[in-house]
């Protein structure tokens, strides 16, 4: 029987009770027993007097010499002390509430003494002693640290896995395959696990805890590339018919040219909708780089080949402005385009979904409505996701069984650190837009306190004055709605009274998408001067002829939502400015307005977010996807991650790979995660 069988019953010293608490840590056989790895590692090793410093935890070796003395004090409390002798130094050991080691301690005993050293005194406070002539598990080792909780103490885990190891550590097989334990000399599976447990030296435990590390990152990545390699076989999704000259066509009518990154993204993208096996690629790209285009010209190319597109945004009012626009650029070639929202007449919607169904309607463009039941297609091709980080991965899954196998693009604005992007989305061929539009100039940014209010209205009145518009963003925490629109309100009030001649309108997420569309549509054409908003402007929206961006209590907001409401201006070449209104108590919260000052590259900001908030806070826990890793550590074991995903990608492309004795072990790993179907293995 495999280790990954044997119940924890089995191993000697796990009663019913114990297996029940093992199982809330995930350990339900012996083979997980000896993969729940230690943490850090105590050092018990017996160390020289001569070379320890004050304040120290420390092991040392003497004998008893002086008689116990032992004070109670309180009703429970003891202190022991005992003179013993370290080569030629005589030591005063302190026990705590150790009265029973009283009478053990009898005069030349030998005695392994742990604990904190106070060089002055010649004193140590002991944490742990025993006795030399006992048989002693600790002595000159270093002891494994794991988590622990409940009943489940360091001490009987220690002991547990110790003789988890003793009757099962000959079963652990090798899963790696020889040609890789060599390229990177690691160590073989069954010592790597016995001796990260049991390491001689810190060296030893470095080197079991980096085979591995790889191993864990190797198997996530081949999964991935497995995944990937299984579905480009598959041919099961949609090979577009698409010539350079549709493409162009469309390119052509736009108003500005195609920056090179656009291009080479399009270039990417487009190959991979030809292929017949369904595309499944994230396009990220700073705010501001030109993402709908580039989505509209693979819509464009995915009816030009007889099929139909969505496009999925997180807000109506995106998906109002992508409709217009969307509706506009395609005009002139007859392409039918009409959106589906939450917030439509019941007679409207019917007949959306009427014609989507006949296909009368190319692209369809909606929120999260789109994908509720009874909205079916014809024949959808292509399903464009913007700004990603604001879906499930739920409702992109329900999405894409709508059509048969639609090639799927996302676009997100949210720059992912290479880091997660080839953990979060390893899956995912990922096509980046580096570059902004010709001629933008960075947006300049400020971070001032509130008393500055007089000199802010200054600068919306000379941008008004200059032809262009304002936003002032109020914040929008969930838990208080109520309150915050009050806020909006207020704060809309006193920009009214401050600006008695401009146009000020105010925009909240309790008015009715009728109300937010009309007050989109009048700032778009610029009828408005200054926009009070809560934060549903923060994704997407796109006025170019908008400079200035002032946002109130700024340091209620992440780096990320701060970049993205600053996205909202520098969208031409006219100079923008972002102004962060904060009074910041946290250090963090200062170091993020620092930050948005310092920089206005998206890649830039998220890295310094990444720096400040750890990969795990970075998406938000729930829609990360991130995978749990038992060892590996994303950020400090990242080049090991690299050399993983290289690894696993020759591995899969290799023609051997799915046959060769060699790898039979990997692709039964494979079958048990049901990436390969079972007749794939011969
Ligand atoms: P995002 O990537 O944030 O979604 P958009 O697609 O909204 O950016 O584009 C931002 C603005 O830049 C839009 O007004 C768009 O028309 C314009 N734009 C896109 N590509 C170019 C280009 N190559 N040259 C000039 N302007 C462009
Ligand atoms: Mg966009």
């Amino acid at each position: 029987m495999a280790a990954e069988r044997i119940p924890l019953r089995q191993i000697k010293g796990v009663s019913a009770q114990k297996e029940q608490e093992l199982h809330a840590f995930g350990i339900h056989s012996a083979m997980d027993l000896l993969e729940y790895y230690p943490f850090r590692y105590e050092d018990y090793r017996i160390r020289n007097l001569t070379e320890v410093k004050h304040g120290e935890r420390i092991t040392i070796q003497g004998t008893v010499t002086g008689v116990p003395v032992l004070q109670r004090y309180g009703r429970t409390k003891s202190r022991l002390t005992c003179k013993v002798t370290v080569d030629q130094w005589l030591v005063t050991c302190v026990w705590f509430n150790r009265q029973f080691l009283k009478d053990q301690l009898t005069t030349g005993r030998e005695l392994i003494v742990t604990g904190k050293w106070d060089q002055g005194r010649m004193h140590l406070t002991v944490t742990d002693s025993e006795f030399a002539d006992k048989e002693s598990g600790r002595t000159g080792t270093l002891q494994p640290v794991y988590s622990v909780g409940g009943s489940i103490t360091q001490k009987w885990i220690r002991k547990t896995i110790a003789q988890a190891l003793v009757q099962y550590g000959a079963m652990i097989e090798e899963v790696l395959p020889g040609v890789l334990l060599d390229r990177h000399s690691l160590m073989p599976r069954r010592e790597a696990i016995m001796r990260i447990h049991h390491p001689e030296d810190s060296e030893e435990g470095r080197a079991a805890r980096k085979r591995l590390v790889y191993e864990e990152l190797f198997l996530f990545q081949l999964k991935l590339h497995a995944f990937r390699s299984v579905n480009r076989e598959r041919q099961d999704g949609v090979a577009h018919v698409i010539d350079n000259g549709t493409v162009l066509e469309l390119a052509q009518s736009l108003p500005f040219e195609l920056t090179d990154a656009q291009k080479k993204v399009i270039n990417e993208i487009v190959h991979d909708m030809r292929q017949p096996y369904s595309m499944n690629r994230l396009l990220q790209g700073d705010v501001g780089s030109g993402k709908t285009v580039v989505a509209a010209i693979a819509l464009y190319a995915a009816v030009k080949s007889g099929y139909q597109g969505a496009l999925m945004v997180p807000t109506e009012i995106l998906a109002e402005q992508h409709t217009r626009s969307l509706q506009r650029l395609f005009e002139p070639f007859g392409l039918q385009v009409d959106a589906l929202t939450g917030g439509m007449k019941e007679r409207k919607r019917r007949d959306v979904l009427a014609g989507l169904q006949m296909g009368v309607i190319d692209i369809l463009i909606g929120t999260h409505a789109l994908i509720q039941d009874g909205v079916d297609f014809r024949e959808l091709g292509l399903v464009v996701i913007d700004e990603q980080h604001r879906f499930g991965v739920n409702q992109r899954s329900i999405l894409r069984r709508k059509g048969m196998q639609p090639d799927v693009l996302t676009m997100t604005a949210t720059p992912i650190p290479r880091t997660l992007a080839i953990t979060a989305f390893g899956d995912m061929d990922i096509s980046t837009i580096r570059e902004r539009p010709k001629g933008r100039k960075p947006i300049k940014t400020y971070w001032v306190k509130h008393e500055m209010m007089d000199r802010i209205l200054g600068f919306i009145r000379r941008e008004v004055a200059a032809g262009r518009q304002a936003y002032v963003i109020c914040p929008l925490i969930e838990e208080s709605e109520k309150l915050d629109v009050q806020n909006a309100i207020d704060l809309h009030i006193q920009m009214q009274q401050a600006f008695p001649d401009l146009r000020v309108d105010l925009l909240h997420g309790r008015m009715t998408a009728a109300e937010k569309e009309q007050t989109m549509t009048a700032y778009s054409a610029g009828e408005t001067h200054v926009l009070v908003s809560t934060t549903v402007i923060e994704v997407g929206v796109d006025v170019p002829n908008a400079s200035l961006m002032i946002i109130m209590d700024a340091e209620r907001f992440g780096l990320s939502q701060l970049h993205q409401l600053r996205g909202r201006v520098g969208r031409s070449d006219h100079q923008s400015y972002c102004v962060l209104v904060a009074d910041p108590k946290s250090e963090t919260g200062q170091e993020r307005m620092k930050v948005m000052t310092e920089t206005d590259d998206g890649f830039e900001v998220a890295r310094r977010d990444l720096d400040l908030r750890g990969p795990g806070d970075f998406f938000g826990t729930k829609q990360s996807g991130l995978p749990e890793f038992r060892l590996a550590d994303m950020v400090s074991d990242y080049g090991v991650l690299e050399t993983a995903r290289d690894d696993a990608s020759e591995l899969v492309s290799r023609a051997d790979f799915w046959e060769a004795p060699q790898f039979a072990r990997l692709r039964e790993r494979l079958q048990q995660d049901q990436i390969l179907e079972s007749e794939r293995l011969d």
